[in-house]
């Protein structure tokens, strides 16, 4: 969803380690963004079964989601162009039940270290791509698409 700090691997105090070592009400905004992966996932358009309240998730990206990076191309200014875009927020994090398994923000509200490609720990900030966690190479741009319900996953991201 942003941009991620080239951190280096070799960071040793807390201050450094704070993804490891702070609650997520306790980052700064730089170290909130910087939690990101940037895999692109929670970009992808979801359907809600009205009568049981039954999540589908898509590989159909979101009209501002760059499928060849992942990232979002109107990020500062996506609530102009799609209003309906969460705001992540750790009582957000905390509430939402769509947000993928290997999501940063997830694991830390629940307690869980990152995984050891993410961004923050390899200080590469291509290594969610490399490591295969990224939707780039299957997810579909929503303008080539034209019913939600073709492009239904057989399992969350
Ligand atoms: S799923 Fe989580 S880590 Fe991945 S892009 Fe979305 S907010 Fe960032």
């Amino acid at each position: 969803m942003t941009t991620h700090p080239s951190r280096q691997s070799t960071a040793t105090t807390d201050e450094e380690l704070f993804w490891e070592t702070r609650a997520l009400a306790d980052l700064t905004e730089a170290e909130w963004e910087a939690l990101c992966d940037g895999c692109g996932k929670c970009c992808l358009h979801k359907l809600e079964e009205e009568e049981t309240g039954q999540l589908f998730h898509t590989n159909v990206a979101c009209r501002l989601l760059d499928v060849r990076s992942g990232r979002c191309t109107r990020y500062a200014e996506r609530f102009r162009w799609v209003p309906d875009c969460v705001q992540l927020t750790p009582a957000e994090v905390r509430r939402t039940h769509w947000l993928p398994a290997t999501c940063a923000y997830r694991l830390r509200a629940e307690g869980q270290p990152l995984p050891d490609w993410h961004p923050l720990r390899t200080g590469d900030p291509r290594s969610t791509q490399r490591a295969g966690m990224s939707v780039i190479h299957w997810a579909t741009p929503e303008r080539r698409v034209r019913r939600l319900e073709d492009h239904i996953l057989e399992r969350a991201p």
